[in-house]
C-alpha cells in the first residue's frame, strides 16, 4: 500500500514535517557519514553579515550554494558544509549603534568601548541564530554548529600575517590623501564601497566673485555647489590654452562660457596664470599669510561654471593633487565628524550644511556674490547610512595593488566563471583596481597591528598573535580578545627599545571575509587544534576547529564559490587578492555569479516603499521549495522578479507533477501493485519509450549541475513532466484502469527517478514523494540514496516519439485554429516532414481523433505570391500586368531562397509577398520543418462520434462531482434525444463505467450507483 496523497500539496505543512523527520532521524548525518572518505568537493562560503535577520535575497544565493552541494553529496562527494559569519566593521557597528541610540563617535566613545563591543558581538550572536533559523528553513544543509566567524582571534591572526607579508613585500604605505568621506560614519571609504552608492541631491549653485588684486574693478568668477569649500579656497585654476573675457561689468569668464556678454578684452588664460586675489574668507585664522593666486589646470572643464575653477586642496581629490604640483596651502576645514574647526570663526563647530546659509550671506554682504540658485546632481552617498560623502585629507593604510596587479589576472583567467562573461568583469575590475584602502576609523573592527616607532622611525607590524605576546610590555592579562579596546592596551618593544602603541585605525570588513580560505583550513598550521577556530570573540558561539595543514592541502582551492555579482570588486576579489598574495593561485576554481533581486514589477525592493519581502516573510507565505524552484529557473546573469505572483505560477506547475504521483498512487493502490528491481512483465513500445525518457531526463539534469546551470535543470524537469503527463499517462490511461503491472512499474520507476534527480532543486518535496514512493528495500530519504547513473540511450527511439508529440502538437493548434474542437472527430490528417513520426500513425490518430494519418506532401497548403510593387513596378514596367496575372493565375515556380520564377523572370524573396494559406476545407498548423492538416469536413458519423464523446466526458464531470470513487460502477437514464447515441452503447458504457444505458422520459442525463468493483477502472481521468 502507498500511502494516499491529497489532492493538493500543503507545502508549508510538509515542509515542515520533513524537516522535523530529517532531525529526528538525523538525514543530514548519516548523508555526511556515508560520504566520509568520498572524492573531496571542496566549496567555501561566502560569509553572510550576522547583523539582520535574511533578506529574500539571501535566499537566492543560499539555493544555489545549497542545490549544489546537495547533488555532489548524491554523487558521494565528501563535503565541509562549514557556513559563514561576518562579524565586525562598519555594518554591526552602525546596525549596534542605531539600537542604542547612539550616533556618533563621541556618542560611542562615551558609552565606552568595551560594552560597544559587547553590544557588537552580542547583536552578532543574535541574528547569527536567525539566519541559521532561516536558513534551514529554507532547506540548506550545513555544519551548524561549527561556522566560522570573522572576528574570531584566529581569524584576525589570519589577517595579521597577511599584512606582515605585504609589509615584508614594500607594498604596505599610509597615505596622506584626499578621501571621499562619511561625516556620520567618521572614516573614509574605499573605492569598491564607492561604486552604486549615489543619490540625486540638491545642492546650492554659487557665481562668486574673487577680486584681483592690483585690478581695480577686475574679479575672477568661479562656481561651486560646495559652499562650505569656500573658506579653504586658497588658488583658482584656469585652463591655459581657452580663451579668457573681461566682461563690461569687471568679471572674468571664459569666452565659451559667456556665450552672449559682450567683452572688453581678450586674453588666453595661461595669460591669468600667477595673478593675485583676494580670498573670499581671507579674515578667518585659517587664512592666515595664504596668498591667492592663479594656477593652470588642463582639465578645467569647459561645459559647465565659468571656466574658473576655486581651488581648496583640502576638500576635493583634484585640488589635492593640484596642491603638490604648484606647492599650495592645504586648508583642512572639517574634521572627523564633518564639523568645522576652531580657526574657522563664525563657522566653527558646524557641519558643511549648517554653514551653507552663513557663507552665503556673507558673500552677499561683501558684494561677492554674482548669483545663487540650486541645483539637483548625482552625489555621492555612504552605502551604510546614507549620508552625503566630504572629501577630507586622512592618513589611510593602503596596500599597493601594482605588483598583485598581473598576477591576479594571471589568477583569474584560470577561474572558470558562470556565467562565462563575469570573468570579463574580473579582469576590468582588476584592470583598474587601486591601492586598497584598509584602514577605518572605528571601533569594532579588525586591529590594523601596526606600532610605529617615533625614536627610530621604523613601522612595526606585529604578524601573529603569538609575536605579540612576545613582544608585548604590558596588559596581556586583561587581553581578552584581539579587539579595542583590549588591545590597545599592549603596548610592545620596538627593535630600537622604544615603547611602541598600536595606531587606533581598524580594518576595512572585506580583509576578515578574504583570509577565510586561510583561516578556516588551517594555513600552515602544524597541527589540529580542537575547537582551535572559535577563539576570541567567537569562543561559545561555534566548535569550529582549526585543521592542521595537511588538510588544508586537500580542501584548497575551492572547486566553487556562489556569491552575487556586486561581490566581484568585494569577495571574490579581497580573497582573490589575499590568496595570490599567499599562495600565488586563485583561492576558487570555479565561480557561479548572480545578478539582484527585484520586487515583481522589476523594482528594487527597499522597506520603505513597502515592497519588500524578507527571507522569513517569504518562507511562511510561499515555502521553501517553491522559492528554491523560482530561484533555480532564473537565468542569473538577469535581475530575478521575486513575489507572491510568479510564486503561484510556480505552484500550478508542480502541481502537474503532484498529479502524475497520486494517479499512480491511487492505480497502484487499486491494483495491490508492489515495486520490484525489474519489470513484472514485458515492456510494451510506450513503456520502453518512458524508460528511454527517464535515462534522458537523469543525463540532462547530470549535464546541468555539472556545469552550474539551474535554468536547464528546470527546463529538463519540466519538459519530462509534460511528457510523462501528458503522453504516458494520457496514452497508457486504459492500461491503468486495468491495473496493468507493467505499466505500473514503468510509471513508479519514471517518477521515483524523478524524484531523485530534482531533489536538490526541491528537497522538501522530492523527500515527501520518496517516502512514499520507495520500495521496501530503499533507502529512508531520497538524499541517502544514490545518484541514478544516466546509461546508453536509444535516440532514435526518444526521437520518434518527440516527433510525434510535434505532430500532435501542431494537429491542436490547427484544429484550435479553426475552432474546432477536440471532442469532435475529423476523416483525415497530413503530416509533412517528421518522418520518424511515421510508425506512430495509429497513435497520432487517436490523439487527434481522426480517421486516418498520412505522411506526405501537405496539398492543402495554397501559396499566393503577389509582386511587391514599389520595387517590381520600376523593375518590369509594362510586364508588370503579365507578371502580376501569371502569379494570380498561380503560374510560377518557387525557388530555394525565397524568390520564385514567373514569365520567364526570376525574382527576389524581396521583390514578392508570399502568403501560405490552407485551401478550403482544411485547417493547418506548420513549425520550421513540419506541415500538419487536417481535413474540416464533418459527415453524419462524424457528427455521432462527437456527440458521444461530448456525452462522455458530460457523464464523468458527473461522477466526480457527485465523488464516485474510482471503481464505482453507475447506470445511466438519456433523455429520449439521444436515443441515436445508443448505436455507440458499449463504447459509453466503457468510458464511464456503467452497467446499463437506457432511455426514458427525463430532460437530461442522469447517474445512479450501481456498486463497486475492486479492480476497475477510472472513468474520471
Ligand atoms: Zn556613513
Ligand atoms: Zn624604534
Amino acid at each position: 500500500m502507498f500511502e494516499p496523497l491529497p489532492q493538493y500539496p500543503d507545502h508549508l505543512a510538509l515542509e515542515e514535517e520533513i524537516l522535523a523527520w530529517w532531525d529526528a532521524e538525523h538525514v543530514f548525518d548519516r548523508l555526511r557519514e556515508r560520504n566520509r572518505g568520498g572524492p573531496r568537493f571542496s566549496f567555501m562560503d561566502g560569509p553572510i553579515t550576522a547583523n539582520n535577520p535574511m533578506g529574500a535575497h539571501h535566499c537566492w544565493g543560499r539555493t544555489l550554494k545549497d542545490v549544489f552541494q546537495r547533488y555532489k553529496a548524491l554523487q558521494g562527494h565528501e563535503l565541509r558544509y562549514q557556513n559563514g559569519f561576518d562579524c565586525q566593521g562598519l555594518w554591526v557597528e552602525v546596525g549596534a549603534e542605531r539600537e542604542l541610540g547612539l550616533n556618533s563617535k563621541r556618542e560611542i566613545e562615551e558609552y565606552g568601548l568595551a560594552e560597544f563591543a559587547e553590544r557588537c558581538k552580542e547583536r552578532v550572536a543574535k541574528y547569527a541564530e536567525i539566519i541559521t533559523l532561516q536558513s534551514r528553513r529554507l532547506g540548506m544543509w550545513m555544519d551548524w554548529e561549527n561556522d566560522y566567524y570573522t572576528f574570531s582571534d584566529t581569524n584576525i591572526d589570519y589577517i595579521w600575517r597577511f599584512l606582515k607579508v605585504c609589509h615584508e613585500r614594500g607594498w604596505l604605505y599610509k597615505g596622506h590623501r584626499s578621501v571621499e568621506w562619511c561625516p556620520r560614519c567618521g572614516t573614509s571609504l574605499s573605492q569598491h564601497e564607492l561604486i552604486n552608492s549615489y543619490a540625486e541631491l540638491t545642492h546650492p549653485s554659487l557665481y562668486v566673485r574673487f577680486p584681483l588684486k592690483g585690478r581695480a574693478g577686475e574679479s575672477l568668477v568661479v562656481w561651486t555647489t560646495t559652499p562650505w569649500t569656500l573658506p579653504a579656497n586658497v588658488a583658482a585654476a584656469v585652463k591655459p590654452d581657452a580663451e579668457y573675457g573681461l566682461t563690461d561689468g569687471g568679471e572674468w569668464w571664459a569666452v565659451e562660457r559667456k556665450p552672449v556678454a559682450t567683452f572688453t578684452k581678450r586674453v588666453r588664460g595661461e595669460e591669468l596664470v600667477g595673478l593675485e586675489y583676494d580670498g573670499p574668507f581671507d579674515s578667518l585664522p585659517a587664512q592666515a599669510g595664504v596668498v591667492h593666486r592663479v594656477i593652470p589646470w588642463d582639465d578645467v572643464a569647459l561645459t559647465e561654471g565659468t571656466g574658473i575653477v576655486h581651488i581648496a586642496p583640502g576638500c576635493g581629490a583634484e585640488d589635492f593633487e593640484l596642491s603638490r604640483v604648484h606647492d599650495l596651502p592645504v586648508l583642512m576645514p572639517i574634521n572627523e565628524a564633518g564639523n568645522f574647526y576652531k580657526d574657522y570663526g563664525e563657522f566653527e563647530g558646524r557641519s558643511t550644511q549648517d554653514v551653507e546659509g552663513p557663507v552665503v550671506v556673507e558673500l552677499e554682504r561683501r558684494g561677492l556674490l554674482v548669483e545663487a540658485g540650486s541645483i539637483v546632481h548625482r552625489y555621492p552617498i555612504c552605502w551604510r547610512c546614507s549620508t552625503p560623502l566630504v572629501f577630507r585629507i586622512a592618513d589611510d593604510w593602503m596596500i599597493s595593488a601594482q605588483e598583485i596587479r598581473q598576477p591576479m589576472l594571471d589568477a583569474n583567467a584560470t577561474v572558470k566563471w558562470t556565467p562565462d562573461f563575469y570573468s570579463k568583469r574580473m579582469d576590468d575590475w582588476l584592470r583598474n583596481m587601486g591601492d586598497w584602502n584598509i584602514s577605518r576609523r572605528r571601533y569594532f573592527g579588525l586591529p590594523l597591528p601596526f606600532y610605529p616607532c617615533d625614536s627610530c622611525g621604523q613601522l612595526t607590524v606585529v604578524g601573529s598573535l603569538a609575536e605579540l605576546r612576545e613582544r608585548a610590555t604590558g596588559g596581556l592579562d586583561q587581553l581578552q580578545e584581539l579587539h579595542r579596546p583590549w588591545i590597545d592596551e599592549v603596548p610592545i618593544r620596538c627593535n630600537c627599545g622604544a615603547e611602541l602603541r598600536r595606531v587606533p585605525e581598524v580594518g576595512d570588513a572585506w580583509l576578515d571575509a578574504g583570509i577565510v580560505p586561510f583561516s578556516t583550513l588551517g594555513w600552515q598550521s602544524p597541527e589540529w587544534q580542537e575547537h582551535g577556530y572559535a577563539t576570541g570573540a567567537a569562543a561559545g558561539l561555534t566548535g569550529a576547529d582549526l585543521p592542521d595543514h595537511a588538510y588544508r592541502e586537500q580542501w584548497y582551492p575551492a572547486d566553487w564559490v556562489s556569491e552575487m555579482r556586486e561581490q566581484i570588486r568585494l569577495w571574490f576579489y579581497s580573497q582573490c587578492f589575499m590568496s595570490v598574495t599567499l599562495t600565488g593561485k586563485s583561492p576558487y576554481r570555479a565561480v557561479l555569479t548572480y545578478e539582484k533581486l527585484l520586487d515583481e514589477h522589476g523594482r528594487e525592493m527597499h522597506r520603505s516603499w513597502g515592497n519588500a519581502i524578507d527571507a522569513a516573510e517569504a518562507l511562511e507565505n510561499i515555502g521553501a521549495d517553491v522559492i528554491r524552484f523560482m530561484f533555480c529557473e532564473h537565468v542569473p546573469s538577469q535581475n530575478l522578479k521575486f513575489g507572491y505572483g510568479p510564486a503561484a505560477e510556480i505552484r500550478r506547475r508542480l502541481l502537474t507533477f503532484w498529479n502524475s504521483v497520486k494517479f499512480f498512487v491511487d492505480y497502484a493502490n487499486v491494483a495491490g501493485f508492489r515495486p520490484g528491481a525489474d519489470a513484472p512483465g514485458e515492456l510494451q513500445a510506450l513503456d520502453r519509450w518512458l524508460l528511454e525518457r527517464t535515462e534522458q531526463l537523469v543525463a540532462e539534469m547530470t549535464d546541468a549541475y555539472e556545469g552550474y546551470w539551474t535554468p536547464a535543470l528546470i527546463r529538463a524537469f519540466d519538459s519530462f513532466v509534460d511528457d510523462l503527463s501528458n503522453w504516458y499517462i494520457r496514452r497508457s490511461r486504459r492500461r491503468f484502469w486495468n491495473g496493468d503491472e507493467v505499466a505500473l512499474w514503468s510509471l513508479w520507476h519514471a517518477l521515483v527517478r524523478a524524484v531523485q534527480v530534482v531533489a536538490p532543486v526541491m528537497p522538501f518535496l522530492a523527500d515527501f514523494l520518496w517516502r512514499r514512493l520507495r520500495a521496501a528495500d530503499a533507502a529512508d530519504s531520497v538524499f541517502l540514496a544514490a545518484w541514478p547513473e544516466p546509461s546508453a540511450r536509444d535516440e532514435g527511439l526518444l526521437q520518434e516519439v518527440a516527433e510525434v508529440r510535434r505532430v500532435v502538437e501542431l494537429g491542436r493548434q490547427a484544429r484550435g485554429d479553426a475552432s474546432i474542437k477536440l471532442r469532435q472527430p475529423l476523416r483525415r490528417l497530413v503530416v509533412q516532414g517528421a518522418g520518424p513520426a511515421q510508425r506512430h500513425a495509429d497513435e497520432i490518430a487517436e490523439e487527434l481523433r481522426v480517421k486516418e494519418v498520412e505522411f506526405g506532401p501537405v496539398e492543402a497548403l495554397e501559396v499566393r505570391v503577389k509582386p511587391n510593387l514599389p520595387l517590381l513596378g520600376p523593375k518590369l514596367g509594362k510586364e508588370l500586368g503579365a507578371v502580376r496575372a501569371a502569379l494570380e493565375a498561380g503560374d510560377f515556380e518557387q525557388l530555394a531562397g525565397g524568390g520564385v520564377r514567373v514569365n520567364g523572370h526570376e525574382l527576389g524573396a524581396e521583390e514578392v509577398l508570399i502568403e501560405r494559406r490552407p485551401r478550403e476545407g482544411w485547417a493547418l498548423a506548420e513549425d520550421e520543418a513540419v506541415t500538419v492538416a487536417v481535413t474540416t469536413e464533418l459527415d453524419d458519423e462524424l457528427r455521432l462520434e462527437g456527440r458521444v464523446l461530448d456525452l462522455i466526458h458530460r457523464l464523468n464531470s458527473m461522477r466526480k462531482d457527485a465523488g464516485l470513487a474510482l471503481t464505482d460502477r453507475i447506470r445511466v437514464t438519456l433523455p429520449a434525444s439521444h436515443a441515436d447515441l445508443l448505436q455507440h452503447v458499449e463504447w459509453i458504457k466503457e468510458e464511464v463505467l456503467a452497467t446499463e444505458i437506457a432511455t426514458d422520459s427525463v430532460s437530461e442525463p442522469e447517474i445512479e450507483l450501481q456498486g463497486s468493483d475492486p479492480k476497475g477502472s477510472d472513468p474520471q481521468q
